[in-house]
């Protein structure tokens, strides 16, 4: 890397780098008179990027989840059990938060059936609340029954971001039907989150996204493991709606690296997006039990005739269903930097910046990555790794 190339590197990671010079239409003197020339066209240029502050010492916690796979993807047929009708909603893998409002409105529309006002729901989790807010506006009557509420649910500990089809199915174990009613949930869903936008707190906002390579290009998607599950990519069905990304030329980002590619990207602020749900759910009339169920037997205990069951990774024990295989995940977080505004992702480490913390996640070189492990205590060698992998980045602009 030249010289010139390299302080113009670090001015734009110092903030200090300036936007273009964006000349709009000047005057131009000739022989006295003045004519305007022609409007030269703006410059954009990517604005100037906060450096990420990566070092251990700035850990403040670690979390681990694990995301309920379900290789036929998210459970979401009716059943009876004992005088209840049953209503499932649960197995969304890595992607609870994104698809939340399209799963949960299926879900409603399927509790509501037969004209039902009382519905119990069970859980507090993304699918928990989201079902009881639809369902509480469609007129019923709802408690949630839950173990945990925020922020002790697994879906507190999500990293935050528009991940619709991360870890959602096996695409050859679906039915043919899958991927068309991924594409209705992922498209509610979207719209529902468009309406969160510019709400004090930020619970819903877009960020840009970077996402890095040293060698070879960034084509491609991940790379195939010998005897890894076939993991459903979906994407492309939402093309048109979700904002696509671009690979970036040398001049126009500051990163020392081959290859970067830029979008923008929803993210959830889960902190305050899972408080609002909470809140919002509450001042319109919802109640919340503090309850365990052991068995579904242990339904006959609600006095609700319909159920809505989003017990997430819960219902692999509570419903034995072993179809569920859980797949961990661990967040380092770091104090937050208000000043930083992108995420970026670089040699299997993604960042996120939130309000509440900067997420730093090990991601590994393929979906496999946690698949089959259950153990939610933290790692602290995983954590100071992925940090150490982003601040190998920045030592070397
Ligand atoms: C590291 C990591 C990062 C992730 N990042 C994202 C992301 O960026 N975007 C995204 O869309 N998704 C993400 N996910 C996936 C997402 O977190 C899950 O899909 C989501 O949490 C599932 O939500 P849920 O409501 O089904 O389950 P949960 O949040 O687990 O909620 C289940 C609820 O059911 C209750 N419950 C369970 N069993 C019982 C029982 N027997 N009796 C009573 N109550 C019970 C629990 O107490 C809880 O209230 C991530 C997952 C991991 C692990």
């Amino acid at each position: 890397m030249n010289q010139t190339t390299t302080s113009s590197r670090r001015a734009l990671l110092a903030g200090l780098g300036g936007l273009g010079a964006t000349s709009l239409a000047g005057c131009v003197a000739t022989g006295g008179a003045s004519t305007l020339a022609p409007p030269s066209r703006p410059r954009f240029v990517v604005p100037p990027l906060a450096p990420l502050r990566m070092s251990a010492d700035r850990i403040t916690r670690i979390t681990v989840c694990l995301r309920p796979f379900r290789a036929a993807g998210p459970r979401l047929d009716v059943e009876t059990v004992g005088d209840k009708r049953v209503v499932h909603n649960y197995g969304h893998g890595g992607s609870g938060w994104s698809l939340s409002w399209g799963s949960s409105t299926i879900a409603a529309r399927n509790a509501l059936e037969g004209g039902t006002k009382d519905v119990a729901v069970i859980g507090c989790g993304a699918l928990g609340l989201t079902s009881a807010l639809l369902l509480q506006r469609a007129g019923a009557r709802v408690t949630i029954y839950a173990k945990e509420r925020t922020p002790q649910t697994r879906s507190f500990r999500a990293t935050g971001t528009w991940s619709p089809d991360s870890r959602i199915a096996d695409a050859d174990k679906v039915a043919p039907g899958f991927p068309a009613l991924w594409e209705e949930m992922a498209r509610t869903s979207y719209a529902a989150y468009q309406t969160l936008l510019g709400l004090p707190g930020e619970p819903v906002s877009w960020s840009d996204r970077y996402t890095l390579s040293d060698g070879a290009g960034l084509g491609g998607g991940r790379p195939h493991v010998e005897g890894a599950v076939h993991f459903a990519e979906y994407g492309e069905r939402l093309h048109g709606i979700v904002p696509g990304f671009r690979d970036l030329s040398a001049s126009e980002h500051p990163f020392p690296v081959a290859h970067v590619r830029h979008g923008v990207s929803m993210q959830f602020n889960v902190t305050d997006l899972a408080h609002m749900l909470t809140s919002d759910f509450l001042m319109e009339g919802g109640r919340i039990e503090t309850m365990t169920f052991d068995t579904p037997a242990d339904l006959a205990r609600l006095k609700e005739p319909v159920v809505v069951n989003c017990t997430g990774y819960g219902a692999r024990a509570l419903w034995k269903d072993e179809t569920i295989t859980p797949v961990r995940g661990q967040i380092a977080w770091l104090a937050p930097q208000p000043e930083v505004r992108y995420g970026l992702y670089y040699k299997h480490v993604s960042v996120l910046p939130r309000p509440d913390g900067i997420v730093v996640q090990q991601v590994g070189d393929s979906d496999m990555w946690g698949y089959g492990v259950a153990e939610e205590r933290p790692d602290r060698a995983e954590a100071e790794n992925a940090v150490a992998t982003i601040a190998g980045l920045y030592a070397k602009v």
